[in-house]
């Protein structure tokens, strides 16, 4: 295959006539700039000449920026490309499919495509808003893994909506195109650029709705920026925080990248696109150098593939990252190769079976016919990062990162440790300090858990020396355990509650903010579900102790009454509550 390109100029018919594609296979993309006046007629013009010297040739485009041409990239220009097919089995199928019919037409085209021999890829150019694109998606990945799937999301801004066309269809503000490549000659391999480095703390995405983050760890998302990078809310911050994107962990071997646009007043950030709220994420910094050298190594393994042609979607946030440097990437790309491409809002690409709505990404797309022609060489001299001369921003972000990785195993051993120090080894339920801290903590008038609306219900199982006596000590632990399990699901489930152990087989349980009646009635529901609970031994029993916490009365006070009580219900024939309240 071989790819021929131009610019929208006053020869543009004579060279494109010139091309010479009469009953050939192959694909024109238009790349149309969407801040050019009148792009839409403008964009005619070229439509109707290409269906005028070519009717047969299938025709896609979209609004975009930074269109690829000749290996740099143009802001002015329309840009028209040819991937002209060798091989006569080798062709494309458009399918326009817009927003209005869309579930149907994307069933229609699954069907389509699970029903194509020999496809091998799937691009999709899209107008369509996240979610559309989202659910488009979710079908796409239904398809075989060997079928590559990439495309690009169209470039638009509040005056200038974006667009997609195919054919002769009219243009959709709101839809996509998809091209499905086709071939038993043709070979497609899709990678991405990233080389953002991560650096710091994990942080979850604790609240988001669509691409709007709200909470970092429970704080205002823009802590982050302010906190750890010192960028403020104020004109700059969409460029200054363009040098530390957001890593989104998929899973442990898929990440993508998102970046941020604009602070909100209330400390919320909005992202460049959808961040799943539970999301995990850090910090990553772009330095130039690292990036390039990323870039030239995927250069590299990509053109080991031998392409005839590399299709390039570059993202525009990077394109404003390099500033007036923009071309760097595309021309490291297009050395000794012919790609065609543009800068968007977006690049999809699916991997590791999955696709992905990624930003700050480069997607390529190499495409060949046949055998590999030629080995590529190499130019390993490219990256000579590993051994000496790490840029000092590379040294500190090594720094940061090793410190981090160290304070978090401190900080994991330090968890584990209190753990255990609040926790019962055997029944994994709060020891007796820490239940005992839990009610002395509802007194303190200066803890955040002030309160003195609060029960507690004391519990202990009947006759467990009996059982350890007759069943060994293991058999009693064993019950111990499957006790303490149902008592943790219960109290696990309500509010403002707490169960400990408070001894040997003696729990304790704090409940605030219950009235009396529903204290009492989930004391006696413990009574009746326990002797259900099925141990080798046959019944388990417990008796149960239930008071309130008294007005000036102190901590002490309290629990000796709830003691008093379950002495009061073994003394009374055990398996039963004592109260000394009313329902
Ligand atoms: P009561 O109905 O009056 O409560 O009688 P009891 O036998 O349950 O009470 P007692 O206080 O006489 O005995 C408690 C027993 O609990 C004695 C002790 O061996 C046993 N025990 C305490 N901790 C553990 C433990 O961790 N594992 C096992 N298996 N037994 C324990
Ligand atoms: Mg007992
Ligand atoms: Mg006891």
């Amino acid at each position: 295959m071989k790819l021929l390109q131009t610019t929208y100029n006053k020869t543009f018919v004579q060279t494109v006539a010139n091309w010479n594609l009469k009953d050939k296979n192959a694909l024109f993309h238009v790349f149309v700039p969407f801040d050019l006046n009148d792009n839409k007629g403008e964009t005619d013009k070229v439509r109707e000449a290409l269906k005028f010297l070519y009717p047969d040739i299938p025709v896609v485009g979209c609004s975009a920026t930074g269109e690829i041409y000749d290996g740099t990239m143009c802001d002015h220009d329309i840009v028209v490309s040819a991937m002209v097919f060798d091989n006569p089995d080798t062709r494309v199928e458009v399918c326009p499919y817009y927003v209005e019919k869309d579930f149907v037409k994307k069933e229609e085209l699954l069907d389509m495509a699970l029903n194509t021999p020999n496809l091998k890829g799937i691009e999709l150019i899209t107008a369509a808003p996240y979610q559309k694109l989202e659910a488009a998606v979710e079908i796409m990945d239904r398809l075989p893994d060997d079928v590559e799937i990439f495309g690009a999301v169209a470039v638009g801004d509040q005056f200038q909506k974006s667009f997609v066309f195919a054919n002769d269809c009219d243009y959709s503000m709101d839809g996509s195109v998809c091209v499905m490549y086709i071939g038993s000659e043709l070979h497609i391999h899709t990678d991405r650029m990233l080389g953002w480095k991560a650096i710091g703390y994990p942080l979850k995405v604790t609240k988001s709705e669509g691409a709007v983050v709200y909470e970092l760890d429970g704080k205002p998302a823009y802590d982050v920026y302010n906190h750890y990078l010192h960028i403020h809310k104020d004109n700059n911050f969409f460029y200054d925080a363009l040098q530390f994107p957001w890593e989104v962990q998929v899973d442990d071997d898929t990440t993508y990248i998102r970046h941020a646009k604009s602070v909100n007043p209330d400390g919320s950030i909005v992202m460049s696109t959808n961040i799943p709220q539970g999301s995990d994420i850090r910090i990553t910094f772009g330095d130039p150098r690292r990036i390039m050298n990323h870039t030239r190594q995927t250069s590299d393994d990509i053109k080991s593939f031998s392409p005839d042609a590399i299709f390039v979607i570059n993202c525009m946030g990077r394109k404003l990252f390099w500033d007036y440097n923009e071309d760097v990437e595309v021309s490291e790309i297009s050395k000794n190769i012919e790609t065609t491409g543009f800068s968007a809002l977006g690049e999809l690409l699916r991997y590791n079976g999955t696709t992905f709505l990624n930003n700050l990404s480069i997607v390529c797309v190499a495409m060949r016919e046949g055998a590999p022609a030629k080995k590529y060489n190499q130019d390993s001299t490219a990256y000579g990062y590993h051994n000496s001369n790490l840029p000092v921003t590379h040294r500190l972000a090594i720094f940061i990162n090793t410190i981090t990785d160290e304070l978090m195993e401190k900080n994991k051993q330090l968890n584990d440790m209190l753990y255990k120090a609040n926790h019962d080894a055997l029944t994994g339920l709060l020891n007796r300090g820490a239940i005992e801290r839990v009610i002395y903590d509802a007194t303190d008038n200066t803890s955040p858990s002030y309160r003195n609306d609060w029960h507690l219900i004391m519990l202990d199982i009947d006759d467990f020396k009996a059982l350890n006596d007759r069943y060994g000590h293991s058999e009693g632990d064993k019950a111990l355990r499957l006790l303490s399990d149902y008592l943790k699901k219960e109290v696990g489930s309500m509010k403002n509650a707490s169960v400990g152990r408070w001894g040997g087989e003696e729990f304790m349980i704090y409940l605030a903010g219950y009235t009396n009646a529903e204290v009492i009635s989930f004391a006696e529901k413990l009574v009746s579900s326990v002797s259900d609970l099925s141990i080798e031994s046959g019944k388990l029993t417990v008796s149960i102790g239930v008071t309130n916490h008294h007005d000036f009365e102190s901590v002490l006070g309290t629990i000796d009454r709830a003691d008093g009580l379950l002495y009061d219900a073994k003394n009374g024939g055990k398996n039963k509550v004592c109260t000394d309240i009313e329902k």
